[in-house]
C-alpha cells in the first residue's frame, strides 16, 4: 500500500452563510466551487472553496450552522489550518486583512518559514505559511487576487493533543507519514508526495482542557487517496491497527471512510475521483445549488428551508 500524499479536504463549522462566503471568496480568494447541502443535514448548506477546479489539497469546506455557538479551542481538535504563499507576499496579506478589518497576529517563524496567523469571522485560526516552492495550482484568475500572491493550497494543520505518541504511531505507521522535525512541544509530521497539503503538526499540550466544538471548529480532516482500490486498503490497513472504521459514503465528489485518531480528531480518507466537475463544468462551478440525485426530488423544500445569500462579484 503506498504511503498517505497529504491533505484532500479541510471541513469546519460556521455559523452565517453569508460572512463565510464573504470571507473565503471575496476576501481570501478562495473560490466557492461547490454549493451544495450537507447530504446528513440537508436544512443546512455545505460549501466548498478552492483553486479554480476544487484541486484535492486546496478544498475547505463549511457547514454553515446558523446560531451556532462559538467553540472553544482545546485538546483533541485540529486547532489550526495553515495555507503556503509565496515569501513576498506577507506584506500583502498583511494589508489585505487589515483593510477587510482583521487584524492579523504578528509574524512568527516555524522551521524556517514565516507563519502570519489571523483568525476567520467564527474565530477559527488560519495560518499563512511562507514557501519558496508552492506547488502549481488551477489559478482562479477570475478571483480578486493576482496569481503571485494567491494561496497556494495547503500547508497542513495543527492538532492540539494530550498525548503525542498514539497519534504519531498512527500518521507514520498505517498512514505512511514520516517525522520530519521538532520545535518546542511541535512534531512535524510530512505526506509522501512533494505536492501541497503535505503537513500534519501535532501540538503536545497535556493536562489542558478539551476542546468545545462550535462555530470556528474544525469538524474533521481529509486525507488524499488516488481511487477506490487504494481506499479500501487504507481501510483494511487502519482496521487491522485497531481503529473502528466507517463503510465507505458517497459524497458524490469523492468517496469517505472516517475514523477517529487515538487524540480525538476525526479523520477520514477521501478520493480524489469523480472530483467536482462531476456535475458542472470549471465556469459553473458554485454558481448554482448542486444536490445529489437521492436528494433532487425534495429540492423545493430543500431550497425554501436555506436561507438566502448573495455570492458578490469577486473583481475588487
Ligand atoms: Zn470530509
Amino acid at each position: 500500500m503506498k504511503p498517505i500524499q497529504g491533505l484532500h479536504h479541510i471541513t469546519a463549522v460556521a455559523s452565517d452563510p453569508q460572512k463565510n462566503v464573504d470571507f473565503y471568496h471575496l476576501i481570501l480568494g478562495q473560490r466557492l466551487i461547490k454549493r451544495t447541502v450537507n447530504f446528513d443535514d440537508p436544512g443546512t448548506y455545505h460549501f466548498y472553496y478552492g483553486d479554480e477546479t476544487g484541486t484535492p489539497g486546496t478544498i475547505m469546506t463549511y457547514f454553515p450552522w446558523r446560531h451556532m455557538r462559538r467553540g472553544r479551542k482545546g485538546n483533541g481538535e485540529t486547532s489550526a489550518v495553515a495555507y503556503t504563499i509565496r515569501p513576498e507576499a506577507v506584506g500583502f496579506w498583511h494589508d489585505r486583512l487589515k483593510k477587510n478589518g482583521i487584524t492579523p497576529g504578528s509574524v512568527q517563524t516555524r522551521f524556517g518559514a514565516e507563519v502570519l496567523p489571523f483568525e476567520d469571522p467564527d474565530g477559527m485560526t488560519l495560518e499563512l505559511i511562507t514557501s519558496d516552492h508552492p506547488a502549481t495550482l488551477q489559478h482562479w484568475a477570475d478571483g480578486p487576487i493576482p496569481e503571485a500572491h494567491a494561496l497556494k493550497g495547503f500547508h497542513g494543520v495543527t492538532l492540539w493533543l494530550d498525548e503525542v505518541e498514539p497519534t504519531a504511531a498512527l500518521l507514520t505507521g498505517p498512514m505512511g507519514y514520516q517525522f520530519v522535525g521538532q520545535e518546542g512541544d511541535r512534531f512535524r509530521y510530512k505526506g509522501a508526495s512533494n505536492d501541497i497539503g503535505l503537513y500534519v503538526d501535532l501540538l503536545h499540550r497535556p493536562g489542558q482542557p478539551p476542546a468545545q466544538f462550535g462555530a470556528g471548529s474544525v469538524h474533521h480532516i481529509a486525507f488524499r487517496t488516488v481511487d477506490d482500490v487504494e481506499q479500501v486498503e487504507y481501510q483494511q490497513t487502519i482496521r487491522q491497527a485497531g481503529f473502528g472504521v466507517t463503510p465507505v459514503r458517497d459524497r458524490q465528489y469523492f468517496h469517505s471512510i472516517y475514523f477517529r485518531e487515538p487524540g480525538g480528531v476525526l479523520f477520514e480518507v477521501a478520493t480524489d475521483a469523480p472530483g467536482f466537475l462531476y456535475d458542472e463544468p470549471v465556469a459553473e462551478l458554485g454558481k448554482n445549488l448542486k444536490l445529489p440525485p437521492w436528494l433532487e426530488e425534495r429540492r423545493p423544500e430543500i431550497v425554501q428551508a436555506l436561507p438566502p445569500f448573495e455570492l458578490k462579484s469577486a473583481q475588487n
